[in-house]
């Protein structure tokens, strides 16, 4: 299911009346497209000398980008709201999933036959799945380090972009050559393009499997 603002709204207050004892104050509930995350709870800090940091401006946020089971939905909520509860009260926990955060899960998972877990992370079948799929057309940068290494990078097709990443990682003195391809594969959505004067070391004999000669473009 995809979840709407309105339907994880009124599953915040069924469980915040069934779990929390209705104590929970509402809060703002944002939905995003985020392939990094299924659920988050994030608020600010406000630190002032002498006193314990102050917990303010939560916001319940929801990724809309994998079609999730219902019930798992419904986890991820109560998961998120189990955060909440422990900044909300400044309790103190022994980390991010700590003893408190799995004392109430496991509490709350007995109480009414929940399945909340400490991973609401997504799998990894679950971000290929929600990957962009549009051919969008790049340069792929093949970059041969003179130690043998060859990494990965992304550039925008644009002459004047490509020809500076060019310049400048011929100038490191590290790189012996770099090879551009034009590609529109959306195999290549997973990695991030930019201009930035990176690289990244990934498997290249997957990247090669998505590279084709005919596409190989001279230094621009
Ligand atoms: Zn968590």
């Amino acid at each position: 299911m995809k979840p709407t603002v309105q339907y994880v709204e009124s599953k915040f207050d069924e469980f915040n009346a069934m779990i929390f004892d209705g104590k929970l104050p509402k809060i703002p509930v944002a939905l995003s497209n985020a392939a990094s995350y299924v659920g988050l709870c994030t608020f600010k800090t406000r630190r002032r000398p002498f006193r314990a940091p102050e917990y303010y401006g939560f916001k319940l946020r929801i990724s809309t980008r994998f079609d999730l089971p219902e019930a798992e939905v419904e986890d991820t909520v109560i998961h998120e709201m189990i955060h909440y509860h422990i900044r909300l009260n400044g309790i103190k926990d022994t980390s991010a999933h700590g003893k408190v955060f799995r004392q109430m899960m496991d509490d709350i998972n007995r109480k009414f036959g929940r399945h909340v877990t400490i991973s609401h992370r997504t799998t990894k079948e679950q971000r290929e799945a929600a990957l962009d799929k549009r051919p969008r057309l790049r340069v792929v940068a093949v970059v041969t380090f003179k130690d043998g290494r060859q990494g990965l990078k992304l550039l925008p097709p644009v002459e004047k972009k490509v020809s500076a990443y060019h310049r400048a990682l011929m100038r490191s003195g590290r790189v012996s050559g770099i090879e551009y391809y034009q590609e529109s594969d959306p195999w290549f959505n997973r990695y991030p393009t930019s201009s930035a004067f990176n690289v990244f070391f990934v498997p290249m004999d997957e990247v090669r499997k998505h590279l084709t000669p005919g596409n190989q473009i001279r230094q621009m």
